[in-house]
């Protein structure tokens, strides 16, 4: 997995700072999936919140088998699909279709402090 540094652009308008594609700078991302972990420190299981289209689904898993980007403590993975780099397949018809896998900006936890990053691939 590639990880990136989380740039940011201009702050628009009163609409808040613009958040950067981790790959080509362009500043059309699209939230798509959420993934929440709920894990105290060092808790043998986490919960994981996970919201894909229109469902959401809570499960309880062993820590070490989530792919929660906190080490020990609580998690956040948001899909992002850049408007420049996610639409450069076609299908057979001629579509864009989107190209996989989507960026997925996370935020966790980490000795008290809260870090975020891209995870790419
Ligand atoms: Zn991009």
């Amino acid at each position: 997995m590639d990880v990136r540094q989380v740039r940011l652009g201009d702050h628009a308008n009163g609409l808040g700072t613009e958040l950067l594609c981790p790959t080509c700078s362009g500043n059309n991302l699209h939230q798509r999936n959420v993934t929440v972990f709920q894990r105290y420190e060092d808790q043998a299981t986490t919960i994981v919140m996970q919201q894909c289209e229109d469902d959401m689904v809570v499960s309880t898993f062993p820590s070490r088998d989530t792919c929660n980007p906190s080490l020990r403590r609580h998690g956040l993975l948001l899909e992002m699909e850049c408007e420049s780099c996610h639409y450069s397949y076609e299908d057979s018809e001629g579509d864009a279709m989107p190209k996989e896998p989507l960026h997925r900006l996370a935020i966790y936890q980490h000795k008290g402090t809260t870090y975020v990053e891209w995870q790419l691939g």
